[in-house]
């Protein structure tokens, strides 16, 4: 498994985000405090953030451990967002270890990134020739992130996108946290997550980085949708039947 964490709310470096606090997520590339999946996140890391420049948002991604960029450790303090998203990897065998298999994944606004493994069968043909990298996680993000652009009830397409996955690999893993520069979208399927609501903005993460007493854990088969004004959590509930592939079904109306 590997780890993600994001901030969105008043700006914050990314050091602040990525690098700092005492389990922050540089310390889980080494020394998770809650991983069940792999030992370290060795197998590369990756930023991104949404700046006034333009809609798309910067990426940064290393196919080394995260301990070892001493560049982004010096660039880090410098760049600020209101909004960011990172991941340390610990690559699902089988899958490439090149920095295009390295989450976040892009389309348009937004970035994706994927704690877990997926039977790549079950997801849809259409999403192969979107995705960045055969990865599983990379053929997911192509899936789940078509037509989010522009899309109203964007948080309520991943949701019902996961569950349907879920529904057709149950043995799926589908922690995944996306962006587009103003809301964050995370699912808690088969892994932990934790939320972070404070006066000036949220942070999601796999494990919190720091012993703030206001983290609180995600429950399971979860939808938390963040904007800097708050985080709201619906449970996601397992579909009934088992598709061959991943055909949504739809969530309540009040997830957008
Ligand atoms: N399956 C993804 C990969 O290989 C994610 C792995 C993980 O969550 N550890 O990169």
């Amino acid at each position: 498994m590997c780890r993600h964490v994001a901030w969105v709310g008043a700006p914050r470096s990314l050091a602040q985000v990525v690098l700092d606090g005492p389990c922050g997520l540089a310390r889980q590339s080494w020394a998770p405090q809650r991983q069940a999946h792999g030992t370290v996140n060795a197998d590369g890391w990756g930023a991104g953030w949404w700046s006034p420049a333009r809609p798309e948002p910067a990426r940064w991604r290393s196919t080394r451990p995260l301990w070892q960029d001493a560049s982004f450790a010096s660039a880090a303090p410098h760049v600020s967002s209101t909004c960011v998203l990172a991941a340390v990897r610990s690559a699902t065998e089988g899958m490439p270890a090149d920095e295009t298999a390295v989450a976040p994944f892009a389309a348009g606004r937004w970035l994706l990134s994927h704690n877990g493994r997926v039977d790549r069968s079950v997801l849809p043909v259409e999403a192969w020739p979107r995705a960045e990298s055969v990865c599983d996680s990379a053929v997911l993000a192509a899936h789940l992130l078509q037509g989010l652009e522009g899309a109203p009830d964007a948080p309520r397409l991943v949701g019902e996108r996961v569950a349907a996955v879920g529904a057709a690999d149950p043995t799926a893993r589908l922690n995944v946290l996306a962006g587009d520069g103003e809301r964050l979208v995370a699912t808690a399927w088969g892994d932990v997550l934790s939320v972070l609501e404070t006066a000036d903005g949220v942070a999601l993460a796999s494990e919190p980085w720091d012993d703030d007493p206001r983290w609180r854990d995600v429950p399971d088969r979860t939808l938390v949708v963040a904007t800097a004004a708050g985080a709201r959590l619906v449970p996601l509930a397992d579909r009934g039947t088992t598709p061959t592939r991943a055909a949504a079904s739809p969530l309540p109306q009040e997830v957008s």
